[in-house]
């Protein structure tokens, strides 16, 4: 599971988004970004997010 903190991509936003996988996570920012702040996702910005992700520890959420 990975985590980022969209504040980290874009200041002031206290959204945490997470995904399964990098590829997923950066598909959900880019989306985020884009409608909640109407701003264009460069690759640059994108490379910012990537530089964000966590790996988020797997909770209590443990069935196997
Ligand atoms: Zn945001």
């Amino acid at each position: 599971m990975k985590t980022i903190i969209c504040g980290d991509v874009v200041p002031g936003c206290h959204t945490m988004i997470r995904a399964e996988t990098e590829a997923d996570l950066l598909h959900k920012v880019s989306d985020h970004i884009r409608t909640a702040h109407q701003l264009n996702v460069t690759p640059k910005l994108l490379e910012k997010a990537r530089g964000q992700i966590r790996d988020a520890a797997p909770s209590d959420a443990g069935s196997q």
